[in-house]
């Protein structure tokens, strides 16, 4: 069975994949980084000042930050695994082809339109 995407198509694909591959571990390097150094910051400035809460805040985003990338780079490595196997571009539930539009915003897209809205409907009322 082959895939429904032309070699131009995957290869625009691949190039769209890697480049946010590149930009998002850029992005965790920079929040992980910056964790880092907010804690070291708490340590020193704990015993004068009282902004704890701010400062957990901050740190929190920072954390649902990274874990937004680290989903979404898990997402992109499994996509370009995927990308010269048949089965990219088909939809892992129920087998039907991604259309390419779709895939050009959201290359590293798993599911069809119909599969992805059940799934999101599915985690919203869990
Ligand atoms: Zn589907």
């Amino acid at each position: 069975m082959t895939s429904h995407l032309t070699t131009g198509q995957r290869a625009l694909l691949q190039a769209e994949l890697e480049l946010r591959q590149s930009r998002l571990s850029q992005q965790l390097a920079t929040h992980q980084e910056g964790r880092t150094r907010a804690e070291h910051a708490r340590d020193v400035l704990e015993r004068d000042y009282d902004d704890a809460p701010q400062r957990a805040m901050d740190r929190e985003v920072d954390m649902a930050l990274s874990d937004i990338e680290v989903q979404e780079l898990g997402l992109i490595g499994r996509a370009l695994k995927r990308l010269d196997g048949d089965d990219f571009g088909l939809c892992t539930v129920c087998g039907a082809e991604i259309p390419f539009d779709r895939l050009k915003v959201e290359p590293h897209a798993e599911r069809c339109v119909a599969c992805a809205t059940k799934f999101e409907t599915a985690v919203r009322n869990y």
